[in-house]
């Protein structure tokens, strides 16, 4: 059997145990988490031989693979939770059957993230097979709690910082080798996320008399959210293009269709009109230009003859480069205008520092060209939240990137059904983890 077999026996295996995170930890199945350790252990005999090893929070696990300088540490992430299967959907192959079929494996985490997890291992147990040390430190990173924003990333990067391990680069999931990503572009773009968004959460809270049905007066608690609510809607933050963005237009515009072209080429000197035409494009394109606010919860009184004496509505709010949570936060007080909506933050996260295009990018892009010969790699802020945003704290070159070819549709299979990873992906995305290791500077 070849070593290409070989690494998808091994991915098959691990989707195939049911690693699911709930919030509520009673929820958990802690059995499949053990179990998953011990498959692992078994699949990468070596990393786990080899390696120092420190056990973080519950399941989590830091590799320490020494190299030849201990002065540039690289970071690769991974997290080995999934998140639940809808019991509603309809999955053409059974999420955790790990089957293939046409010339993929199916199933839930085959791209979050259990893919770049046994992506990272695989390449690793390889060059420690061939008896490779790497020119710089390698740590290995693996969260187990990631899709319920827990604490098992936080405390690795306590324990590095407690070993005084200052990361030269870090990459965690986030990015892709995307096709279909944008209008009239047909080449591949090696998408790595240089930022992303900062998850947000506010309460409002309308506190009143309540009271019977039948004598309502006016401006009610219910009144007053939904107000607010509509203003918000209403009046949203400034738009603007973060750089990034502009780097990315800047690099895609000689694949783009030629009308598009020098729109793209210029959009830095053309950034107003450029976030117009995001704004305008629809909710996906204007999410990449501005800060934005989804009202999601809302409850008002339980019965239908009955006054709700207090309103409540949760805002959920995306926050991007250049505004923050004070901004926000302003924003809304302003924009909302009445002093008997109590505003409550119930979680607040700044966008996560822009990390630079120095010689680390140059070190990832060249590993996507290398491997990924048709792509353009670009720069870009990613919208949803990783835990790679607690390493920011100790180390600035933080980049978000998968090294898998995915189509559109794969990428929204994520979090939902049909997620599936295709075999010559993930053998590529091998290669891609193997070659960056090897090219670490000196
Ligand atoms: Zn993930």
């Amino acid at each position: 059997m070849s070593s290409n077999h070989r690494v998808v026996g091994k991915l098959q295996t691990l989707v195939r145990i049911p690693t699911v995170s709930y919030p509520d930890w009673d929820r958990v199945d802690v059995a499949a988490f053990d179990a998953f350790l011990v498959e692992l252990a078994a699949q990468f005999p070596l990393v786990h031989e080899r390696l120092g090893l420190t056990r973080v929070d519950t399941h989590g696990l830091l590799f320490h693979w020494a190299g030849r300088s201990a002065e540039r540490p690289l970071v690769l992430m991974a997290h080995l939770d999934v998140v639940p299967v809808d019991g509603d959907a309809v999955w053409q192959h059974p999420p955790f059957g790990a089957e293939i079929h046409d010339g993929a494996i199916w199933g839930r985490g085959t791209l979050d993230d259990k893919g770049e997890l046994v992506a990272i291992c695989e390449a690793v147990e390889t060059l420690l097979a061939e008896d490779f040390t790497p020119a710089q430190d390698v740590w290995l990173s693996f969260g187990c709690n990631e899709e319920v924003s827990g604490s098992a990333a936080r405390l690795a990067v306590e324990e590095l910082t407690r070993r005084g391990v200052r990361p030269w680069m870090v990459i965690d999931e986030g990015g892709a080798v995307a096709t279909e990503a944008f209008p009239g572009i047909d080449v591949p773009i090696g998408v790595v996320g240089v930022t992303e968004k900062g998850v947000t959460s506010l309460e409002l809270r309308v506190d009143g008399a309540g009271g019977h049905a039948s004598t309502p007066a006016r401006n009610a608690p219910t009144v007053r959210i939904a107000r607010a609510l509509q203003r918000l809607d209403r009046h949203q933050m400034p738009a603007h293009v973060p750089e990034p963005t502009l780097e990315l237009f800047r690099r895609l515009a000689p694949h783009a269709p030629a009308a598009l072209r020098p729109v793209m080429q210029n959009a830095g000197r053309i950034k107003p009109l450029v976030t117009k035409a995001l704004v305008a494009l629809g909710p996906e394109t204007a999410a990449t230009a501005r800060t934005t606010f989804a009202m999601t919860t809302l409850s008002g009184s339980p019965a239908l003859n009955v006054i709700a004496s207090t309103a409540k509505a949760g805002v959920n709010i995306r926050i991007t480069v250049g505004d923050t949570v004070a901004s926000v936060l302003e924003h809304v007080r302003r924009t909302v205008d009445d002093d008997q909506v109590q505003v409550t933050l119930l979680e607040g996260n700044d966008p996560c520092p822009v990390s630079p295009m120095d010689e680390a990018f140059e070190l990832i892009e060249a590993t996507i060209v290398d491997v990924f010969p048709d792509a353009v790699p670009a720069p870009y802020v990613m919208m949803a939240a990783t835990d790679s945003r607690h390493f920011t704290k100790i180390c600035p070159r933080v980049y978000r990137f998968a090294p898998f070819r995915m189509t559109k549709e794969q990428r929204g299979s994520i979090h939902t059904y049909d997620e599936h990873l295709g075999v010559d992906a993930l053998v590529d995305g091998v290669r891609w983890y193997q070659r960056l290791i090897e090219r670490l500077p000196a």
